[in-house]
């Protein structure tokens, strides 16, 4: 579903830039609303939740598929976590669709998905390993890594089950944005893939921004 907001950027709290294939990571808290912008279109945003208070309850594609009943994350949908609490809710979207079931790109999903001298590509995993060894102040490790949501990805659902990669329906300037209902520790990898026809081979950078509940 399509909504646009009303929020505007230049009162907001967080305003960056995070470049192509680079990682992200900040605590988000409740109440606060965060916007993912894809700036030049069909960029995966890969991201991760986990709830600040407890790094153990973090976000789960199973309880937000089955609790949402629908594959797509769009307006309405909620974020829930192996708790199964609500993290985040999306409030707008101009994109409308957002995959969570194909992953994150990986050295060995590079080598099966591409060929095997795509291995020592940089991936999102790497990304992932990078931000939460310079935020250990998190705790985070490497078997935190898990579920992820692929905001502007179009990862389609085939009549016989299977996953299919398609070319992004992303386009310079849409939006995702998300209000917290807990304070959320975001990490994200701006996906370095170039491998994957659906970002033309090219990744891009993407802008970040965060308003506080007073001023959104
Ligand atoms: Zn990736």
């Amino acid at each position: 579903m399509l909504t646009e907001s009303t929020l505007n950027p230049a009162k907001a709290v967080i305003d960056e830039i995070c470049p192509a294939g680079e990682p992200w990571m900040k605590v988000i808290r409740q109440g606060q609303v965060f916007r993912i912008l894809d700036l030049e279109g069909n960029q995966a945003v890969d991201t991760l939740f986990y709830s600040a208070a407890d790094r153990e309850e973090r976000y789960s594609a199973v309880d937000t598929i089955q609790r949402n009943r629908n594959l797509y994350l769009t307006v309405g949908t909620t974020l829930y976590s192996t708790e199964g609490n609500a993290m985040l809710t999306i409030v707008a979207d101009t994109c409308g669709r957002h995959d969570t079931l194909g992953g994150a790109c990986a050295q060995e999903s590079n080598t099966v998905r591409y060929a095997l001298e795509k291995r020592f590509m940089h991936a999102c995993r790497d990304n992932f390993m990078q931000a939460i060894t310079h935020h250990h102040e998190h705790g985070l490790e490497k078997r935190d890594i898990t579920h992820n949501i692929n905001f502007f990805m179009n990862v389609p659902v085939t009549p016989t089950g299977g996953l299919t990669f398609e070319d992004g329906i992303s386009a310079p300037g849409k939006y995702v944005e998300m209000r917290a209902e807990m304070d959320v520790i975001v990490l994200i990898s701006n996906c370095p893939q170039l491998n994957n026809p659906c970002n033309a081979y090219n990744p891009t950078p993407v802008r970040l921004l965060v308003w506080d509940g007073a001023t959104a």
